[in-house]
């Protein structure tokens, strides 16, 4: 076995195979970039280096200097993890070159299996059924256009170099082939450097069930079972579980003996997913392989009971496979979901920013367990993204994985929802609230699966924006009341629009939400004493149980409320049993102060491109106007005005490029 390894990948993959080499008592060495010298996969590693600049082709995608950073620290292996150099046939052939081991396969099977269209051809071969397609040579438009209308519509055409959904355009009518042709081959060109095409059936209700390979050097290969994937965004997945639903034991042995058939084919060493489109009916046909560990891994583990990434170094050491496929059971079901940093009601575009404020169910991380004696954890988050840290626009904005095991399906679907719940991010938008209603949705949690999931349920998953609870006005009430209170000894309501009815000191809290504006009035007593509050024209009565932190325990018309309220910027966010609701408190006072710190929000908060301008200068505009709009990281920021004023000068123009911190135009508070 290795005494020390170098992992060349970032976040929550390099921590993760850091922790399994911990385990066996490997050393690590983590490289990063200029963007990460402070992150958890460099303090997770025992040593590091760095490579260069925070783009990834200025660091992590610098095979030369990665190798170079193992020679020179001693390392005997890199484990690439996913993405960046994992599936790059030339890093693996330059790793051997340089007298390291590269964990994965051979370079020779990570070619045979880069090229979609040639993996179909050496499938065929290896009589692995296939989606009915055109995956030859031939690519002109008339000839793929011919072959469509062969196959029958609707067609799905793919980049063959392709990955992450990227080119894939689903074609229902030979008119519009040619158009969605030149689209998917200029995607692919400017994202993988090769226009080369194939066309396949465009199956309607699919389901993505994928089967985990592993293979060892001394000739043995075996399944560890199914993943289903279907749930997904843009061919890109979203929810992923082990095992299938509705998988018979006929058909997981058939599925498992071709994904076995199709790594032997090409030779395979070490973990390996064979992913397959099956029908509603079961039958099943060959996608694509994808020679590496899997994003969604961890699932596997956590009913195997086995850590593949131990797999991964002991067949990499040369060691023969730890177990054989009949030793193999499953262990009840696990679910896992992807948190990422990203905007679902924007089309799911990543959103940076740093996170503020984080905080999860209690969880083991990283950490396979489960054996005949111990039952695996409810709860397991793979972490790379910590309080503190940034999710930048260089990298995947993934910020966790989180996986939830259970006896049953019907109970690893209540972790998984419980786990959402308390999960609490501030700082950047989450995919959090979406997965919440995905798993408690009624599709998802009758296993009704199928890749169209998410868009059929586009209006239960993304539902308008709707008035916050009474509950979670009461929290953010009595978090502002505290929060004077705290901030002056003094009387806090002496400085307050405060007026009288009834004969006693009535104010009104302006919270505004997505749905519009949330008044909630407060009436004035001592701290120590229930305060009653108007919403809705109703009356109610607030006590404050205890508070530790930003956490409440209230007494509301005497029920017990719990809700956690944290600030960011000019945000509350509230986190209770409805979930997470952000308010702005339009305070008169936060009105006065705005004037002296409106500059600060007037600066480009991330490197991007200026795409519109919407205020003239010279203007005089209300608080809250539009002035401009940014875009970054495919995403589109408004930048609107901190208080009423006047702008004195724009700064730049529609089309220009700004750098973090910009100062983007000269505006003058009334
Ligand atoms: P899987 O099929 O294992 O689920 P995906 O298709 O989601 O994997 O892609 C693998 C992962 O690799 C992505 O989620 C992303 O985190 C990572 N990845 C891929 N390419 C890059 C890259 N160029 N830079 C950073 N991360 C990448
Ligand atoms: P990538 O390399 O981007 O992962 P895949 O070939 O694995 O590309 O396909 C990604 C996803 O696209 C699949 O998981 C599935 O949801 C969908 N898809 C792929 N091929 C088909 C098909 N023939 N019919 C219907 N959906 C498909
Ligand atoms: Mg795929």
């Amino acid at each position: 076995m290795f005494s020390k390894i170098l992992i060349a990948n970032r976040g929550e993959i390099a921590c993760r195979v850091a922790a399994t080499a911990r385990r066996l008592g490997i050393a690590t060495v983590a490289v990063y970039s200029d963007a990460d010298a402070l992150a958890a996969h460099v303090q997770a590693c025992d040593q590091s280096v760095r490579l260069g600049p925070a783009p990834a082709r200025d660091s992590y995608l610098r095979g030369e200097l990665i190798i170079a950073a193992a020679l020179a620290t001693g390392a005997q292996a890199i484990h690439p993890g996913y993405g960046f150099l994992s599936e790059n046939a030339d890093f693996a052939e330059a790793c051997a070159a340089a007298g390291l081991v590269f964990i994965g396969p051979p370079a020779a099977a990570i070619r045979a299996m880069g090229s979609k269209s040639a993996a179909k051809t050496l499938m065929q071969d290896a009589a692995v059924p296939l989606v009915p397609g055109y995956h030859g040579d031939r690519q002109e438009a008339d000839f793929l256009r011919e072959q469509a209308g062969r196959i029958g519509y609707p067609v799905l055409l793919k980049a063959s170099s392709g990955g992450g959904g990227k080119g894939m355009r689903i074609v229902d009518d030979s008119a519009d082939f040619d158009a969605a042709l030149s689209s998917c081959q200029r995607e692919a060109l400017a994202s993988f450097g090769d226009d080369h095409v194939l066309v396949e059936k465009y199956l309607t209700r699919p389901r993505h069930i994928e089967i985990q390979v592993f293979a060892d050097s001394l000739g043995h290969c075996i399944y560890l079972f199914e993943r289903d994937c279907s749930v997904q965004r843009r061919h890109q997945k979203v929810l992923e579980e082990a095992p299938a639903p509705g998988m018979s034991p006929e058909r997981r042995a058939a599925m498992g003996a071709a994904a076995v058939a199709a790594a032997q084919a090409v030779g395979y060493v070490g973990a390996g997913t064979v992913e397959f489109i099956a029908n509603q009916d079961g039958s099943f046909y060959f996608m694509e392989m994808n020679t590496r560990l899997q994003v969604e891994h961890p699932v596997t583990e956590m009913i195997t009971g086995q850590d593949l990434v131990e797999w991964q170094l002991r067949v990499a050491a040369g060691e023969p496979l730890p177990v054989q496929q009949h030793q193999l059971s499953i262990n009840g079901h696990a679910i896992e979901a992807r948190i990422y940093a990203e905007n679902p009601e924007k089309g799911f575009l990543p959103s940076i920013g740093t996170v503020t404020h984080l905080r999860t169910a209690n969880a083991v991380s990283f950490q396979v367990q489960g054996t005949a004696s111990a039952q695996p954890a409810p709860i397991r988050i793979d972490a790379g993204v910590r309080e503190g840290d940034a999710i930048s626009p260089f990298y995947d904005p993934m910020i966790a994985k989180l996986i939830a095991w259970g006896p049953d399906r019907a109970s690893a679907l209540r972790n998984m929802a419980r786990a959402l719940a308390q999960y609490q991010v501030v700082g950047l938008a989450t995919n959090i609230a979406f997965l919440q209603r995905l798993v408690s949705g009624e599709a998802f949690s009758n296993a009704d699966l199928d890749t169209g999931l998410i868009e059929r349920h586009r209006d239960t998953l993304l539902p308008a924006p709707t008035a916050p609870a009474l509950e979670t006005l009461a929290a953010a009430a009595a978090n502002v009341l505290q929060c004077e209170a705290r901030a002056s000894a003094a009387d806090p309501w002496s400085a307050t629009d405060g007026w009288r009815a009834h004969g006693r000191l009535r104010r009104t809290l302006s919270f505004t939400g997505d749905a519009g504006s949330h008044p909630i009035d407060v009436a004035y007593a001592d701290a120590d004493q229930p305060q009653t509050l108007w919403h809705d024209g109703q009356s109610h009565v607030l006590q404050f149980e205890s508070t530790h932190d930003s956490d409440l325990r209230l007494r509301l018309d005497g029920r017990v409320l719990q809700a956690t309220a944290v600030h960011d910027g000019e945000l509350l966010h509230v986190f209770d049993s409805h979930g997470h609701t952000r308010l702005r408190l339009l305070d008169p006072l936060a009105h006065a102060a705005d004037g002296e710190t409106g500059d600060d929000r007037l600066t480009a908060p991330m490197p991007g491109k200026i795409v519109a301008i919407l205020a003239a200068r010279g203007q005089h505009v209300e608080r809250g106007a539009p002035l401009l709009i940014m875009e970054a990281m495919k995403m589109e920021h408004t930048i609107a005005a901190p208080a009423a004023g006047v702008i004195d000068e724009l700064l730049y123009a529609v089309g220009d490029q700004v750098s973090e911190g910009a100062r983007l135009l000269d505006f003058r508070p009334d």
